[in-house]
């Protein structure tokens, strides 16, 4: 068991985005006797890259008090209405699909009955792409700008949600702001080591400052991974057959438009993916690649004959895709890249902080800070299944057709995880149903991609078989057939088809 009701002081390790947003959690849900404590290390620094957020990024800010166009400003942030994917399956230049934020309450998305969306059903069988449900597309498809996205957003009707493109260094620099504004106190040192007492719970930090006592204990402290990693040696769930990327290299560079992109683009490369993430004043770049099918050297080669010009690469990353297996381990809870990490492809990471963080603040609160060791197994195992969705559901993109290079030939020959398995295999006979995904958000937990994305990536994967969706109309009562229609006619009227 354990107690916080007594708690003094929460410590956390980290100050990038994982760590800044736990304060502000715990600066909100904890008594004002109670010192909240962020310990950081300047020379260290952040990781500096993870520029896209998703749907969650926005709750979270409301949730916390942060007026949004406060964050805008002092962030950079342009708007991020869903990723492009350029490139998957054939590699020619209009080769692209579209994984947009829905709006689920939009009517397309929202009339689900017998377990399916019928108008999704229907634009999939008609091989009509998914976007074309969303009445502000347009504004993305003509590239249009932050004011023109601003006035489509405003329109209810316009079937999209939104995130932010944001520079993270400056994400950093103004949630710290905010959280000392709020009263969280702000200690830069190096952390040295963690002193464990006989139940191994952290009783206290070693920094080159000195000692600092603590009663629980968050460790965001990115890839070093100081808490579950370093002094516990805890177990890791290792992605490595089924998701081949392993090293990034980020670079900066300008627009190649002169409207920054309403979307991040993912564009398929000789080895793995470029990730391109337009801010207001430039465009946040990289090359995710396998180690094994790529030198450093090559990948700088192919990316300045991608984007035509050259480059001037920050520090290659290098990373196992995969996560702790207890995240929440006695009195230490670890965040954000401590706790894990696959490849960028939909900006799964700062997401992922937000739901677990979430729910650790649902279980303090539901518990009144008295914590059974079954609240923290059922916390770690919905931790696990939540990855699992994120793994399968990356996983998914990879079942694309793209054979040009040794490294896409290895992709088709990957394994599938038995989830994903399971799921594939329904998939090419209907489309999915939330029953499929439950799986993926166990005791409360909100699922990352719901039956929407899974549609809009598997459609034009050929993973949702066309055909098929077509055939679930059939048994449909005559009312919901006579509504199609109408839809579909007027879907074509206005695309004069
Ligand atoms: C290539 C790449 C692309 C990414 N793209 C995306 C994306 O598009 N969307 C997304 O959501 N996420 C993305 N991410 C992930 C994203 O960067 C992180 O989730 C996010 O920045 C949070 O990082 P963090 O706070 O966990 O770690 P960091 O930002 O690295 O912060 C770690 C903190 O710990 C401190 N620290 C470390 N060791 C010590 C010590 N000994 N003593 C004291 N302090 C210490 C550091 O100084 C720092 O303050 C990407 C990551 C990578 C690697």
């Amino acid at each position: 068991m354990l107690n916080l009701r007594d708690a003094k002081r929460i410590t956390v390790i980290g100050g990038g985005t994982a760590g800044w947003f736990s304060a502000l959690t715990l600066r909100k849900i904890c008594d004002a006797r109670v010192e909240v404590r962020v310990i950081e290390s300047p020379t260290i620094g952040i990781i500096g890259v993870g520029e896209g957020g998703l749907v969650n990024l926005i709750t979270s800010l409301n949730d916390l008090g942060i007026p949004i166009d406060e964050f805008v400003k002092e962030t950079g942030a342009a708007y991020k209405l869903g990723f492009a994917y350029e490139g998957w399956r054939d590699a020619s230049a209009a080769d692209k699909y579209f994984h947009m934020f829905a709006d689920v309450r939009a009517p397309a998305f929202a009339w689900a009955d017998y377990g399916i969306h019928p108008y999704l059903s229907m634009l999939v069988h008609q091989q009509i792409p998914l976007e074309h449900a969303m009445a502000g597309f347009s504004v993305i498809a003509a590239q249009g700008s932050q004011a023109q996205a601003a006035q489509m957003l405003a329109d209810p009707a316009n079937g999209i949600s939104l995130s932010y493109h944001f520079d993270s260094h400056r994400v950093a620099k103004y949630l710290e702001k905010v959280a000392v504004a709020r009263g969280v106190v702000h200690q830069q040192a190096l952390v040295e080591d963690l002193i464990v007492d006989e139940r191994n719970h952290v009783r206290a930090i070693q920094t080159n400052e000195g000692l600092v006592e603590t009663d629980f204990l968050i460790d965001a402290s990115g890839m070093a991974r100081l808490a579950i990693g370093k002094k516990f040696k805890s177990e890791w769930r290792s992605f490595k057959d089924y998701l081949l990327l392993d090293r990034a290299i980020p670079f900066h560079m300008p627009h190649p438009k002169e409207q920054p992109y309403l979307v991040t683009r993912a564009i398929a490369m000789s080895a793995g993916w470029m990730w391109q993430i337009p801010l207001i004043e430039r465009v946040g770049a990289g090359y995710v690649f396998s180690s094994k099918h790529m030198t450093e050297a090559q990948a700088i080669v192919e990316i300045e004959k991608v984007v035509g010009h050259p480059i001037a690469p920050q520090k290659t990353i290098s990373f196992e895709p995969g996560h702790f297996k207890e995240v929440w381990q006695g009195n230490v809870m670890t965040l954000g890249l401590a706790s894990g990490f696959v490849e960028p492809l939909e900006a799964t990471s700062i997401g992922q902080m937000l739901e677990q963080l979430r729910q650790f603040r649902f279980v303090l609160a539901d518990t009144n800070g008295v914590v059974s060791q079954k609240n923290i197994d059922n916390f770690n195992q919905a931790n696990c299944a939540f990855w699992d969705g994120i793994r399968d559901f990356l996983r998914m993109h990879y079942d694309c057709p793209r054979r040009d290079t040794r490294f896409w030939q290895d992709v088709a020959q990957l394994p599938l995880p038995e989830s994903y398995a399971q799921i594939k295999q329904v998939l090419a006979e209907r489309t999915p149903r939330e029953s499929d995904l439950k799986t993926y958000a166990l005791h409360g937990w909100q699922q990352m991609f719901g039956t929407i994305s899974w549609m809009m990536v598997g459609a034009p994967l050929g993973v949702v078989s066309s055909s098929n969706a077509g055939q679930e109309l059939f048994g449909l009562p005559q009312s919901a057939q006579v509504q199609l229609m109408t839809y579909l006619n007027q879907y074509r009227a206005a695309q004069q088809l």
